[in-house]
């Protein structure tokens, strides 16, 4: 009997998101049960994407614990975890400096198609926002469970380093402890291929009242500011990753696109690059990163690497400044680089995080805080695009740093 050929499991995400966005479009203007349709994908469809969503998160720090401990114990040498990491570091910074210069261009050239908005009625709390010293103390945990407990990407990686390290440093004594948690890692892998079976019915109950309280929004006059920032993300997915992926790791682009497209379309849905940390884990193995290096390349790119809110960023700064009558000097420029590029270190991937550090990038150049109650309403929409690019990135950077250090490795070999 011949076997059914099975779709690929990103053809039903990609269902899923054409469902709920076809559900959250009707929704727009429909009134079930005398509601609004708005209303009621709020408060009966969303909680269903709420729930994937918890199961991803809730799989999400045992696994990188997990992954990051067995990958430091497989490396055998605590010097290559080193070099692991500041390849990762030099690759996410660069990029992240190139997104936000390309974005300052791009609206630059652009800015007389933005409307300019009224700013006296404009109105924004910025939120706590951390300074760079703080970010660099609270690297590193003060207690063991906490960070476990919150999710604290930067201090989870940090007690996964130790874990790996200490094992490592035990040797014999340590074995056991090894081989208990690379057992852990298979059962939590298990788990999270599980929850991630359920991704296309998780996506549909993200997108619909996105959509459905989003879509009228659309038709604001922040349309031209939305297309310049989606310009942005898109010019930086195909020219930057598409040359460091074939140039770094030899992986067609094409290739690598397709391979990442569950991620992408989970990324697009949840507007959370943790979220998707499940996906993007998935789709970079299957584009040959190494897990031991996937596991801790891209739970760190959650945390530091943000292309996508980057480019968000030097969009918003440009149409900010022209709707306060301001026009960006060199000098301020150059202080926008260094800021976001800086800011992105230390925010959480999770939704509407960007917002926080536009606020730190708008205070660094002088101009009002306020302005970001402009763009505020229709943050989502920024952000989920946003949220692809970041999370891209992320996957392009554990591409190439495995293939380099595959190549170092095969180099070192040879010489023996
Ligand atoms: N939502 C984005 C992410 O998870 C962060 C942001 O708000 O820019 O990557």
């Amino acid at each position: 009997m011949r076997e059914k050929k099975k779709l690929p499991l990103a053809f039903w995400i990609f269902i899923g998101l054409l469902v709920g966005i076809t559900a959250g479009l009707l929704l727009m203007r429909a009134q079930p049960f005398g509601m609004q349709g708005a209303d009621f994908a709020k408060q009966y469809i969303q909680p269903f994407g709420t729930i994937f969503l918890n199961l991803l998160k809730f799989i999400v720090v045992p696994i990188v614990v997990c992954s990051i401990t067995v990958g430091v114990i497989s490396m055998e040498d605590i010097r290559r975890v080193g070099a692991i990491g500041s390849k990762t570091i030099i690759y996410y910074m660069c990029t992240t400096a190139f997104a936000v210069t390309l974005a300052l261009l791009l609206s630059s050239v652009a800015k007389d198609l933005f409307v300019v908005l009224d700013t006296s009625s404009a109105v924004y709390e910025p939120g706590e926002a951390q300074n760079i010293m703080d970010t660099l103390v609270n690297i590193f945990p003060a207690n063991f469970i906490q960070p476990l407990a919150n999710a604290s990407m930067l201090q989870v990686i940090v007690i996964a380093l130790f874990l790996g390290f200490g094992i490592l440093l035990a040797k014999e004594k340590g074995v056991l402890a090894g081989q208990v948690v690379e057992s852990f890692n298979e059962v939590f892998l298990k788990i999270m291929d599980f929850i991630i079976k359920l991704s296309p019915i998780g996506v549909a109950c993200l997108i619909c009242p996105v959509v459905a309280e989003n879509g009228p929004k659309l038709l604001t006059n922040l349309i031209m500011v939305l297309a310049v920032t989606y310009a942005g993300y898109i010019l930086h997915m195909v020219v930057v990753y598409s040359i460091t992926v074939k140039t770094l790791a030899g992986i067609s682009p094409i290739r690598f696109f397709k391979e990442m497209l569950p991620a992408i379309l989970m990324a697009f849905s949840s507007a959370s690059s943790v979220g998707t940390l499940p996906f993007t884990l998935e789709s970079s193995e299957r584009l040959g990163a190494r897990r031991e290096i996937a596991g801790f390349v891209l739970p760190l790119g959650c945390t530091i690497n943000m292309d996508g809110t980057a480019i968000y960023q030097g969009v918003c700064v440009v149409f900010i400044a022209a709707c306060y009558g301001m026009d960006l000097t060199f000098g301020q420029m150059i202080t926008i680089i260094l800021t976001a590029t800086l800011a992105s270190i230390g925010t959480a991937g999770v939704p509407g995080a960007g917002l926080v550090m536009l606020a730190m990038v708008l205070e660094s150049v002088g101009l009002p805080v306020a302005g970001i109650g402009l763009i505020v309403g229709i943050d989502r929409i920024f952000d989920m695009g946003r949220t692809v690019v970041n999370i891209t990135g992320d996957a392009s950077c554990a591409v190439i740093v495995s293939r380099l250090d595959e190549k170092k490795n095969n180099a070192c070999q040879a010489t023996a």
